[in-house]
Parts: structure tokens; C-alpha cells; sequence
């Protein structure tokens, strides 16, 4: 049996992992988004089946593309998975389109690779004639889920993007599957993060001061799942609570599926009291008084934020409050390292106040640790991070037989 890599191999993004046992199975076929750059697509794979972890575009971005030539099977994720996929997929390929890059399939792509997706539960295996497929819950956003794959007497594990600490919105991983290869995401193999309920405090701290001076607390985030963490950590807050963007579609989808979330109904109860703002008629009308907002985008490169902060940009008494890592070159760290914002071509200082939060989906180095040493593998693939070489290294110090493959490389396991 072989295990190849054509995405995620020393960076964060286009995740695509290809094990093969007579049959082609792969592992996710994500996009590299970066920013003034069209996105990256994973090395070109011809695969029997597919499996997806998450419905976040750098685990699904390119699956269109495989659609489009010539894949015929299924599609397996979990239920809420395939429900997101739609809505990441049809923003995605809008998003393309403004920017004038060239999107690599078409609509009918995008349909016919949800009309192929199967749900599957996790705990469920689907037996194949080589190999069998399980989902576990990988704790990282709702839905998200790791894949075991047996096949040639081994165990694979891989985990996508995980987080084995709870989150307000999702539970963390709790099953760890013993396995002989592991195959581990290491985006915060770096660092551990702030302790959670501290963070939450400053940032609460930060929101009431504005909205009592006065001001409005923008909030721009991802709209799966940091969008959702934001608003049951904003839900005791004594103001007007809104969402908008894709956020706000985002959340009207998870609130449904409730056993994905930590605590059921709460996020469909907390809803009911939040604004889902629509237009630039309600924007315009909501900024008027001191109130907390969470949109989309996450990098504040797009959508309803950008709108915000050109409303906002001269009010002292606002804030935009960032609550997670911000990329190198992206308007949001530009707006956390020098204050400033470009609008209409033209570089504005803003008077707002700015700060960050580190609310991440993800398993800090401890968590990683964690995973590891419970999975226990011969064999550990360390991918989906800016230091995977550096931690492979680490790894083999410890004793585990660890890799951080390059991208088209091949190994037997
Ligand atoms: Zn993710």
C-alpha cells in the first residue's frame, strides 16, 4: 500500500491525501487561498473514491474540479458537511468570478458533486471491496470529522483539521483510534494557545466598553464555525447582537443540525434574539446605535465587513475586534499593524480601535501531542502547517517514526 501527497504537504491549504491499495482513495481535495493571487489547486488526481473531512474550502475548494474530469463515484462526508459544501462552493466560485480568476469548473460541477454526496454518520464503516471507511469526530468546526481508512491489514488515520479541546459550539475529539500510519494536521504545532476562559473575558471586556461609549463592535469572521463561536460567546451580552454575510447563512444551516453542536438547541434559541441583517439599507441603519456585529469576511478582505469598517472607519468609539489568526499581507493584519485600511484604492487611517483574539478552531502543539501519543502509529505523516518539518523532527526525537512529506512524494506504508 502507498500514500501519496498532492496538497497540504508543507503548507496550509489544498489538502489532498491519496492512499492506494489496487483502488485509488482520496482524502480531501482542497484550494490554497491566498490573497491578491488566484488560488492553488492540489497536483491532479485520478481517484475511485472520494472522502471529505470538513466543509472548509481548503479541505473541499477543488472537489468540483474532480467532477469535472471524469470522476464518477460518491462523495462521503458527513450529512452537515455536504449541506455547508453547498454554500462554501457557490461563494467560492462567485468570490472567483469578481475577482476575474479563472474558476475551474462550472455550476453544473457544483451540483452534480452535491447530487453525488453521500452523508455518513460518525461510528458508521462503509465497507468497499479493498479497503472500508470510518467518520469520527475531529471537534474542529460542526461537522468535522477525521477518517479511518483500513486497507492490506493497516489502520490510517487521518485526521483533517482537529481540536481535541471543547469550544463553545462543538464538543472536542474524544475517540482516538488506535493506528498504524497517522496522518496529522500541525497548524499550531508551534505554540499552545491563551487559556480560553481568559480570553473570553478580554474580549467581552473589550465589546461591553464599546457598546457602553457608545460605539459599535464589529467583528469580522469566518463563517463556518468561528462566526457561530463568536455569537454563544457574545450570548449574555446586554446589546443588539447581529450577523451578516455568509455568516449569517452559515448559521442559519448549523443551527439545525444539532447533534453536531455541543449544547443542541442553544445556538437555534440564541438566534432567535440576534439580527440577521440583509441588505445595506439595515447595515446603514444598525451602525447607528451601539450594538456588537459579526460578519463575514474573516480576513476582512470581502463582504459585508468591508462595507462596516467605510461606516465606521472614523468613529474613535468603535472597535473591530479580530478573533483569530490573521495571514501575512491580509487587510486584517494590516488593520492590526498599522491601523489602516485600503478603500477604493486609497489607504485610510482608521480611528477605531483595533485588537485580536485567539479563538482558534484548531489543536494548539499540546493537543497535537496529545493526539499522537494516544493514536500511537508507526508511521506519522505531519501536514497542514508553515513548520512541519520542524515538528517531524521533533517527533523522531520522541521515538515516532515521523515524516513531513513534500508535495507529489510517495511513500509505502
Ligand atoms: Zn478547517
Amino acid at each position: 500500500m502507498e500514500i501519496s501527497f498532492a496538497g497540504a504537504a508543507n503548507e496550509v491549504g489544498r489538502s489532498a491525501i491519496i492512499i492506494e491499495n489496487r483502488e485509488k482513495i482520496l482524502l480531501d481535495y482542497g484550494l490554497k487561498l491566498s490573497h491578491e493571487e488566484e488560488p492553488e489547486y492540489p497536483l491532479k488526481v485520478d481517484p475511485d473514491h472520494v472522502f471529505l473531512s470538513h466543509a472548509h474550502l481548503d479541505h473541499i475548494g477543488a472537489v468540483p474540479f474532480l467532477n469535472k474530469h471524469g470522476y464518477t463515484g460518491n462523495f462521503y462526508a458527513t450529512d452537515l458537511t455536504i449541506d455547508l459544501m453547498r454554500l462554501m462552493l457557490e461563494d467560492s466560485a462567485k468570490i472567483a468570478k469578481m475577482e476575474g480568476y479563472n474558476v475551474r469548473y462550472s455550476k453544473k460541477d457544483v451540483r452534480e458533486t452535491l447530487n453525488k454526496s453521500i452523508g455518513v454518520p460518525y461510528g458508521k464503516t462503509l465497507n468497499f471491496k479493498n479497503f472500508s471507511a470510518t467518520f469520527v469526530d475531529a471537534g474542529h468546526v460542526p461537522g468535522s470529522a477525521g477518517i479511518i481508512i483500513e486497507t492490506g491489514g493497516k489502520k490510517i488515520f487521518y485526521t483533517g483539521d482537529l481540536r481535541v479541546e471543547d469550544t463553545r459550539l462543538v464538543a472536542g475529539m474524544k475517540k482516538f483510534p488506535k493506528a498504524d500510519v497517522l496522518v496529522i494536521e500541525s497548524t499550531y504545532a508551534e505554540r499552545n494557545h491563551p487559556d480560553r476562559d481568559e480570553e473570553e473575558k478580554r474580549f467581552l471586556e473589550n465589546v461591553r466598553e464599546t457598546v457602553e461609549g457608545g460605539g459599535v463592535a464589529l467583528i469580522p469572521a469566518f463563517a463556518l464555525g468561528r462566526s457561530q463561536e463568536m455569537l454563544l460567546i457574545l450570548e449574555n451580552l446586554k446589546c443588539p447582537v447581529y450577523v451578516d454575510g455568509m455568516a449569517r447563512e452559515a448559521t442559519n444551516i448549523i443551527k439545525n443540525y444539532k447533534s453536531y453542536l455541543k449544547d443542541g438547541s442553544r445556538l437555534e434559541k440564541l438566534c432567535r434574539n440576534i439580527g440577521f441583517v440583509k441588505d445595506n439599507r439595515e447595515r446603514e441603519k444598525i451602525i447607528e446605535e451601539p450594538c456588537a456585529i459579526v460578519t463575514t469576511a474573516g480576513f476582512v478582505q470581502a463582504g459585508p465587513s468591508v462595507f462596516y469598517i467605510r461606516g465606521l472607519c472614523l468613529r474613535k468609539n468603535s472597535s473591530i475586534l479580530i478573533p483569530g489568526f490573521q495571514v501575512e499581507g491580509s487587510p486584517g493584519r494590516q488593520l492590526l499593524e498599522h491601523k489602516t485600511y485600503s478603500l477604493d484604492g486609497e489607504v485610510v487611517k482608521v480611528g477605531l480601535k483595533v485588537d485580536s483574539f485567539d479563538f482558534s478552531a484548531h489543536g494548539d502543539r499540546s493537543e497535537l501531542l496529545k493526539t499522537i501519543n494516544k493514536v500511537n502509529p508507526e508511521k506519522v505523516f505531519v501536514i497542514h502547517g508553515d513548520y512541519c518539518e520542524k515538528f517531524a523532527a521533533e517527533l523522531k526525537e520522541m521515538g515516532f517514526g515521523a515524516t513531513a512529506p513534500e508535495i507529489g512524494s510517495k511513500f509505502a506504508v
